[in-house]
């Protein structure tokens, strides 16, 4: 297939977009990210790779990693025992919101928001925090063919601020008897969240959902894609889809993943962020490649 060029007019307008966006607070290393750093990566079904701008630039998967998660485990434990912990539905609340899980009576709507991530995250193999995610990256970048690895310094950063919202997470996840040792969740959650990479691992990553690989099954990845579309970009999941319609998946680094079925996977970063937390930038690239 021919993809759209990503033309300089195009990476301008892009630039110009996210000066109305944030750079995220809340942990200190992507605060520090250069709000013009500006990268997409397009690579089709036949392996035709298209990059434009800082496609070098190494950024953590954060919540990226989480359709990944669901993939992963979907693998591993199958499909009965993992929707026996967490549900499909979207949320309408933000990703890292405790109201949600409340409403919720303690069982995690989606893979997607934090309680769902972490919940999976509790089930990943390995005897810790640091095995599990390294298994989990080996596993992919194998499937993939891309590169990951997990970012002791981006790691740190977390580590080096409390995150309110997501102990509370834990809290009433262990109170409702989902997680056994939320000490393990919790730092598995976070340790996953660290492995990093440039658009063009993000990309190749993205086309493992496309393609699928000869050893995952076609129905996991479907359903990775379909809880994309419908939960990918938390609260602005349904406007998304129904303006642009691509399964995609941010993180709070400013990283975003579209599929195109059968087609191929865009990968955009960008640090700033919109009031969702999704990266303005990225965003709007993938609406106007799309188009
Ligand atoms: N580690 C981040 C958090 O839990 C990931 C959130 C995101 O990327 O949206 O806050």
């Amino acid at each position: 297939m021919v993809f759209k060029t990503i033309s300089s007019d195009l990476m301008l307008q892009a630039h110009q977009k996210s000066k109305t966006g944030q750079l995220p607070q809340y942990i200190p290393c992507l605060s520090e990210a250069d709000p013009q750093w500006l990268a997409v990566a397009f690579l089709s079904i036949d392996n035709q790779l298209q990059i434009k701008g800082d496609s070098q630039q190494i950024f953590p998967l954060m919540s990226v990693i989480k359709p990944f998660v669901l993939l992963y485990l979907l693998e591993h434990l199958g499909e009965k025992l993992v929707f026996e912990r967490v549900g499909n539905k979207s949320s309408d609340l933000p990703f890292n919101s405790l109201s949600q899980l409340e409403i919720d009576d303690g069982f995690p709507r989606n893979p997607m928001i934090n309680s769902g991530a972490i919940t999976l995250a509790s089930f990943l193999i390995g005897k810790n925090s640091k095995l599990r995610a390294e298994n989990i990256c080996f596993w992919l970048n194998q499937k993939s063919n891309s590169k990951l690895f997990l970012s002791e310094t981006v790691l740190n950063s977390v580590r080096s601020l409390s995150n309110p919202l997501n102990q509370a997470i834990v809290e009433k996840l262990t109170a409702k008897g989902v997680l056994e040792n939320p000490e393990l969740a919790l730092d598995t959650y976070n340790h996953i969240c660290c492995l990093s990479g440039t658009v063009i691992d993000l990309v190749r990553l993205g086309l493992l959902l496309v393609k699928g690989s000869d050893y995952v099954l076609l129905k996991h990845y479907q359903i990775v894609s379909e809880i994309m579309t419908t939960s990918g970009l938390y609260e602005a999941s349904a406007d998304f889809a129904a303006k642009v319609g691509l399964p995609t998946k941010s993180g709070v680094s400013g990283a975003v993943l579209s599929l195109i079925p059968e087609q191929g996977a865009i990968a955009t970063y960008s640090p700033p962020l919109n009031s969702q937390g999704n990266s303005v930038a990225g965003l709007w690239l993938v609406e106007q490649l799309n188009i």
